[in-house]
């Protein structure tokens, strides 16, 4: 599943290209991802419209226009990307830990489910596999609403995280502290891979309850948040720039994940075997011996 570094590299990717575009033409190839919303007026309200931001917090991407505002969220296998007539198709990657495919830009296939048509002969594509993800538009634009309206708690790369939001949330909770990092009204963005990340970095059990993180654990766990999320916002922009050079795989080997995915494997800080539990629901990595 895309997380917070993943998504926020496919907004960047479309930063340069589709602020100030306008809506030429809006196609519906499965209405399912719309969510409920008609097709005729998820077509109407975007059509003519011109791009202006895209924004993201947490997980989820939201494009405001005058009067509403486009929501995306990739789900599980989610992609958007833009075909630009400029430029060559590039194939699909797979990646090797995640099995999330990705690509700089592709023709329409029978996954693309919506497909944007922009004024300067460009398409803006939505296609996604197993279809858990959604895109739709709602009346209202501003921030905090979008923000209220998902019930999407701190993006931990604002400046609204910090080490006191944190024990605070943590403070009265008794479940694993890997289901409060994973719980998106509380924070936005981490998924199992983040999660995993971050508490290997941090030294902490990822069954430990919320309350026992506390004093350097806690400030510890409030850095190693942080930190993994702009290490895998880093790897996905190298990934996409190998994408454009066709080098394939490589640029994926580059985001150095240390703890997801590797159970079974030696620990990369003192050699044990990594473990692997069941914690909130998800295969979870872990080092019995660094993690306390
Ligand atoms: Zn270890």
């Amino acid at each position: 599943m895309p997380e917070l570094p993943e998504v926020e590299t496919v907004r960047r990717s479309l930063l340069d290209f589709v602020p100030g575009r306008k809506i030429v033409d809006v196609v519906v190839g499965d209405p399912y991802v719309l969510r409920g919303q008609p097709v005729d007026q998820f077509q109407a309200s975007l059509r003519d419209q011109s791009f202006q931001d895209l924004e993201r917090h947490g997980k989820l991407l939201f494009f405001p226009f005058d009067a509403q505002t486009l929501i995306v969220h990739l789900g599980m296998t989610g992609q958007l990307t833009l075909r630009r007539p400029d430029r060559a198709d590039t194939r699909f990657i797979r990646h090797h830990h995640t099995g999330l495919q990705r690509t700089l830009q592709h023709p329409p296939d029978q996954h693309t489910h919506i497909s944007l048509m922009l004024d300067d002969g460009s398409a803006l594509h939505y296609r996604d596999v197993r279809k858990f993800g959604r895109v739709f538009t709602i009346p209202q634009t501003s921030r905090s609403e979008i923000i209220a309206r998902f019930r999407l708690g701190i993006d931990p790369l604002t400046a609204d995280f910090s080490p006191d939001y944190l024990a605070g949330g943590l403070r009265n909770r008794k479940a694993p502290i890997k289901a409060a990092l994973l719980d998106q009204s509380f924070l936005a963005g981490l998924g199992n891979i983040y999660a995993d990340e971050a508490l290997f970095q941090a030294r902490i059990r990822p069954g430990r309850a919320c309350y026992r993180v506390r004093g350097r654990s806690l400030e510890a766990l409030a850095q190693a948040i942080v930190s993994v999320l702009h290490q895998g916002l880093q790897a996905g922009g190298t990934t996409l720039r190998d994408f454009v050079d066709g080098s394939g795989q490589s640029g994926y080997n580059q985001e150095g994940l240390q703890a997801y995915g590797r159970y079974g494997q030696p620990c990369l800080a003192c050699g044990d075997e990594l473990r692997r539990s069941t914690v909130a629901g998800r295969t979870t990595s872990w080092c019995a011996r660094c993690q306390k």
